[in-house]
């Protein structure tokens, strides 16, 4: 079959890219290997972890606020099979929808693992594709470290923790990033002791440091989940159902921690493995990621690469405007995608969500900046809710007042970043926000009093 696109890989990247092809008008093929679509985000990541941890969430508010707020409930109790039952239909809800957004758009859906015959030419089992335009959005698997082989049993990824069928006692986290904090956050809420071993000196590196180093003290206090910063993990073993985790404390010197499950959360990587690039002419990074240029061609001006399996942050939000943003180029379009305004978010509770620089990176610049910060306690909302912890933090420009940055820990803060990223897209100064009308009684009024303090140190409620 000959078509204008074909796109592997049916992750939120590659969907959304067939999607605006279609709706482009272009006859487009979308190839997944699995026999559901939604890739990684929907499938093993997002979507199912999200569902995990309302789940859980429900029961430790039960567990602990139901009885502040007047409300008895007794003889309560986790079945954790039902709750990844229940995660299990949210799962196959979003993919069948996913389905049924490829029929109701005319995109043929292949399934089959695809690899290039040549720079337009696809083999799919005994099938050839051939397609004038060609995008890559395989995704990436989970990384693992030298000297620790996962079995799916007792050494997990991010898959297994998903599907567990029994609560750790004791679970290990290795690798206090994102996937360390909201999984290992499940089972601290269902009543696991959680220790998590992270080699830098602060929790989730990728976001502004305040954020993590709030959330460490909140989820020490709230979950009694124990961090090891500053660990550098060397080896895992098995002996029966215990696993010992071996690592170097921050003065070089040898340390073990035994639980009866350890998540191995250091990171992804991109996966092309069968993908036959040498056939189309196509090579790796260092990294394993393709390379692409600013409009994400490829060294094949006609092959385009997107999402996980390129450079930048490995979020499905950015593989969706990334999918975009190839079709749009390849139709000749002009489209607009700023890197630095994608937002990121770790679905802890409370939430970090971030966008634009942090302050260590201004730092690092030596820009000249100012901040504003608001603590949610000061809300009437976060008081009546109970939602207390946390704050907005802003960083705009010393002389201009034009916002760099804003670094949410809250409730919500997965919601409130988006007024953040309208507001950087339009370039618009802490003043701008500090001077439009927020909605009484939101959490949202901590976004306008950030920047009422970044503007002439002018908070009203503090
Ligand atoms: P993927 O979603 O990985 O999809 C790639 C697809 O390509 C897969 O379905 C794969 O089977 C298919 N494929 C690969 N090779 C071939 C081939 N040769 N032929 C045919 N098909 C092929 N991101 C967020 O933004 N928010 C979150 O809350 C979030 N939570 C996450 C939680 C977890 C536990 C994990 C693991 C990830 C999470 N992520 C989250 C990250 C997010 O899932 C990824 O960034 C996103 O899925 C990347 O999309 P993609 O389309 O590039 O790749
Ligand atoms: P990550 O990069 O967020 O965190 C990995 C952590 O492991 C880092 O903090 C790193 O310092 C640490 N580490 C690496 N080697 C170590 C060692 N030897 N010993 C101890 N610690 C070590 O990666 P992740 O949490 O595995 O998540 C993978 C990707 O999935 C991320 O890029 C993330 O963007 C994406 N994801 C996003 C979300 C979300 O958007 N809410 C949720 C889950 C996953």
């Amino acid at each position: 079959m000959t078509y204008d696109l074909a796109v592997i890989g049916g992750g939120p990247g590659g969907y959304v890219a067939a999607l605006r092809a279609a709706q482009l008008g272009l006859k487009t093929a979308l190839i997944e290997k699995y026999s559901t679509l939604g890739g990684t985000c929907l499938n093993v990541g997002c979507i199912p972890s999200k569902a995990l941890l309302d789940s859980s969430e429900l029961y430790y508010q039960a567990s602990h606020t139901f009885s502040e707020h007047g409300i008895g409930v007794s003889e309560l109790s986790v079945d954790l099979n039902q709750m990844i039952q229940r995660k299990n239909k949210v799962v196959e809800m979003t993919t069948k929808g996913i389905d049924f957004l490829m029929k109701k758009n005319k995109i043929d859906v292949i399934q089959g693992h695809a690899s290039f015959a040549d720079a337009h030419t696809l083999n799919v089992g005994d099938q050839k594709i051939s397609a004038k335009h060609i995008i890559i959005a395989t995704g990436s698997k989970p990384s693992n470290l030298p000297g620790i082989t996962p079995d799916g049993e007792r050494v997990i990824t991010s898959t297994e923790a998903l599907k567990l069928t029994e609560r750790p006692e004791h679970l290990l986290v290795i690798g206090g990033g994102i996937i360390g904090l909201e999984l290992g956050s499940v089972y601290a809420r269902l009543g696991s002791k959680v220790t998590v071993l992270e080699y830098t000196t602060g929790l989730i590196p990728g976001m502004d440091e305040s954020i993590g180093k709030e959330l460490q003290k909140i989820l020490k206090k709230q979950l009694g989940m124990q961090f090891l910063l500053g660990h550098q993990v060397k080896g895992a073993t098995r002996e029966g159902n215990q696993v010992t985790v071996n690592a170097l404390d921050p003065k070089g010197e040898a340390i073990s921690v035994t639980g009866d499950y350890c998540l191995v959360a250091v990171g992804r990587r991109p996966y092309t493995d069968g993908l036959g690039l040498e056939a189309a002419g196509l090579a790796t990074d260092n990294r394993g990621r393709i390379p692409v240029n600013q409009q994400l061609q490829t060294s094949q001006a006609h092959i385009y690469a997107i999402g996980d399996v390129i450079v930048g942050p490995m979020l499905a939000h950015k593989a969706e405007e990334e999918g975009i943003f190839a079709v749009e180029s390849l139709m000749g379009q002009k489209p607009h995608l700023d890197h630095r305004l994608i937002p990121s978010v770790v679905y802890t509770w409370p939430e970090g969500a971030g966008v634009g620089d942090t302050e260590q990176f201004l730092r690092e610049q030596g820009r000249e900046y100012k901040t504003g910060s608001f603590p949610f306690k000061a809300l009437g909302r976060s008081r009546a809710s109970g939602d207390v912890e946390g704050f907005v933090k802003v960083l705009a420009d010393k002389a201009t007042d034009e916002i760099l940055g804003i670094h949410i820990l809250g409730a919500r803060a997965a919601d409130l970043i988006a007024e953040a990223v309208v507001a950087m897209e339009y370039r618009a100064s802490a003043e701008d926000i500090a001077r439009m009308s927020h909605a009484h009684p939101t959490y949202s009024e901590a976004m306008r009093e950030a920047c009422l303090a970044a503007t002439d140190n002018r908070a009203l409620h503090i």
